[in-house]
């Protein structure tokens, strides 16, 4: 680990709720189910990358061949457990990727908001998922 990020202690429950919980508890039980296995040698940017995308891949497994109207209702399907394990697994590991880089999770998500709002325009990107959709040939 290239370094050893601290966060204020936080017991992370069951009844912990996004409201109740900050990313820095989040990083904290991440990095404490790393270090108490002894994982941080595993734990390279590389590694934590692949296996990020594993996970990800798990998440759209669940929705493979499934039609688009169909993947909004995971109750329905029966999938809402597995939905919510494989989108902590994604999570899990990109928690794990911040503690390795000592990443703040927060400020980069926000400098990255902004620079998709640039991107992004809302004006022009309205109902428009990007630029094949907008027909302008950019
Ligand atoms: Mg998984």
């Amino acid at each position: 680990m290239s370094s050893t990020p601290t966060h204020s202690p936080c017991p992370l429950s069951n009844e912990a709720t996004d409201d109740s919980t900050t990313l820095a508890c989040l990083k904290t039980t991440v990095q404490q189910f790393v270090a108490e296995r002894d994982w941080q040698q595993f734990h390279s940017p590389k590694n934590i990358s692949m296996a990020l995308s594993v996970e990800a891949a798990e998440l759209m497994e669940i929705f493979q061949w499934v039609e688009p109207s169909v993947s909004r209702d995971i109750d329905t399907m029966g999938k809402r457990q597995e939905v919510e394990e494989e989108l902590c697994d994604v999570m899990c590991y990109c928690v794990a990727m911040a503690n390795e880089l000592d990443i703040d999770i927060a400020s980069s998500f926000a400098a990255k908001m902004q620079k998709n709002r640039t991107k992004y325009p809302a004006e022009e990107y309205r109902g428009r998922f990007g630029k094949d959709d907008l027909g302008t040939g950019k």
